[in-house]
């Protein structure tokens, strides 16, 4: 592209220039905005999700999802996240606890069975030892609560009264651990009830098989969350994965950035896939999907800040460049202003301060159109100072020049309403009237007088100083400027060779 060289093509440029700044910065919102609903609708989800996992969970997500729904600020949000990662940690830990103490629950109840064959006690025992192991989860529990249910079967009809009544209280102490909610809860009231009167071998076993159902609902209700929410957690996934790949770099410097966060992005999201495929049991899902969402929230929080980066620098750009492009119209101002300057006074005559010879061209050039185009009446004089010579010669050139001061003063004063008066050279003046030779020679003769009358004082010397002028008109449609001009000049040399001090108007 060539280069900008005067500074109406470097305004153009700049100009060009900052549009195309403006529109980019523009791209660049709405990029922003369009990206940041994506990842606000990515963490809905997440939210939706989550819902019902844990009743502290369940406030901080709908807070975090109201927050959402208001375009709150990364600051706002982080510290959300932030907390909703450690809920959920928070919510495994209960889980794990739950579980270790229904082990021990179990083992108190393995306690009261009493299988008759070896083969029997042997399944005992190593349901027993099964229960014992640290890592015991909800999958391995509900095959051992069946074995254990076989073995109570077995055990039908060979307890004594003394054997149910110790089972009995057993069992009662070993409920009032246990907690349920909702219609479970009132299931297990009812057993209680049942369980401080005497029961018989039968009735015990109907009670022991209603709190096993217990046990199994909840667990089954569990397990029915679990699947609720592998299901949304990958159909949240699945929306991220859409979202990444849609997210697209605009500006050079930031693309590197912008790829590194991507990557990060798109590896915490493989890395959660990975654990939904792998993971065998909830708890351990949870633990690790908590994990990966706070670190995926991190990464999207980085994300928005980058873009908020981004938009700084596009701002700060373009004010850097308006700065400069207003930088450049000044200069431009400055520049026109100088040169109006030179202009007026190559147009002015230093002496006298009169308009110039340049100037007089430029006007009659200006006023001959006018003639030629609306035949308004135009004429010219010119004026020249009688024995002129002799002031300098008699009193020296600066007398001279004032002398010369006093008659433009004197001309400019008695013409300007008029007339366009100018100091064509020397000591010669011309003048442009818009008015016929008739009117011009009035203005002129009048003129002529006040200089005559002047009272010039020079040393001790009082001076009289004439002029004498010719005055043409543009009358004829072969005229021109230069052709009027000589038809003045003539009428001057007759003014002059009929004793000076004198008008006459050309024929
Ligand atoms: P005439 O009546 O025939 O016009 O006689 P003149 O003496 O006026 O004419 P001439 O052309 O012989 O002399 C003009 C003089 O004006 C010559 C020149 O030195 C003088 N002159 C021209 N410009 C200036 C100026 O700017 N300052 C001064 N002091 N003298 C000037
Ligand atoms: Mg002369
Ligand atoms: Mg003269």
């Amino acid at each position: 592209m060539a280069i900008p060289e005067t500074p109406q093509e470097q305004v153009q440029h700049l100009s060009k220039k900052l549009r195309q700044s403006i529109q980019s910065r523009k791209q660049i919102e709405d990029d922003y905005l369009r990206d940041s609903q994506r990842y606000s609708n990515f963490v809905n989800d997440l939210c939706l999700a989550l819902n019902g996992v844990d009743s502290e969970l369940d406030g901080l997500l709908h807070k975090l999802r109201g927050h959402l729904q208001q375009n709150a600020s990364a600051a706002v949000l982080e510290p959300m996240m932030q907390q909703v990662g450690e809920v959920i940690s928070q919510h495994t830990v209960r889980m794990q606890t739950l579980l270790k103490e229904t082990n021990e629950s179990i083992q108190l109840a393995l306690q009261s069975i009493k299988p008759r064959d070896s083969s029997g006690r042997s399944q005992l025992q190593k349901i027993a030892n099964e229960f014992e192991q640290p890592t015991m989860t909800v999958s391995h529990y509900l095959p051992l609560v069946n074995q254990l249910l076989a073995l109570s079967y077995q055990q039908q009809g060979t307890q004594t009264e003394t054997q149910v009544a110790q089972y009995q209280s057993q069992l009662l102490d070993l409920l009032s651990e246990v907690e349920f909610l909702g219609n479970a809860a009132d299931t297990l009231q009812q057993v209680k009830v049942a369980l401080q009167k005497p029961q018989t071998n039968e009735t015990l076993l109907a009670i022991t098989l209603k709190v096993m159902r217990l046990v199994f609902n909840n667990i089954n209700d569990e397990r029915r969350s679990a699947q609720l929410f592998l299901q949304q957690l990958n159909a949240s996934l699945e929306s991220v994965q859409s979202v990444l790949g849609k997210t697209i770099s605009h500006s050079a410097d930031f693309a590197d950035q912008r790829l590194h966060l991507n990557q990060q992005l798109k590896s915490g999201v493989s890395e959660i896939k990975a654990c939904v495929t792998d993971a065998y049991e909830l708890n351990d899902l949870k633990e690790s999907v908590g994990l990966q969402l706070h670190r995926l929230g991190e990464t999207l929080n980085q994300h928005l800040k980058l873009h908020d980066e981004e938009r700084q620098s596009f701002h700060s750009n373009t004010q850097a460049m308006e700065q400069k492009l207003r930088e450049t119209e000044e200069q431009v101002l400055h520049y026109k202003q100088e040169l109006a300057k030179q202009k007026f006074r190559s147009l002015q005559d230093n002496l006298t301060k009169l308009p110039n010879r340049s100037a007089f061209d430029e006007r009659l050039n200006l006023e001959f159109q006018r003639w030629v185009n609306d035949e308004t009446p135009l004429s010219i004089a010119i004026i020249d100072v009688d024995h002129f010579k002799n002031i300098n010669d008699s009193f020296g050139h600066i007398a001279g020049d004032k002398t010369l001061q006093v008659i433009a003063g004197t001309l400019s004063k008695s013409l300007r309403e008029s007339a366009f008066v100018c100091r064509y050279g020397g000591e010669e003046f011309a003048i442009i009237f818009c008015s016929d030779g008739q009117s011009a020679y009035q203005h002129i003769e009048n003129t002529r007088e006040k200089v005559a009358n002047i009272p010039f004082k020079f040393k001790t010397d009082d001076i009289r100083i004439t002029i004498s002028a010719g005055i043409a008109e543009f009358k004829y449609n072969e005229d021109t400027p230069l052709a009027v001009f000589e038809r003045a000049d003539k009428a001057l040399y007759e003014a002059k060779n009929s004793g000076r001090n004198k008008v006459i108007t050309a024929k």
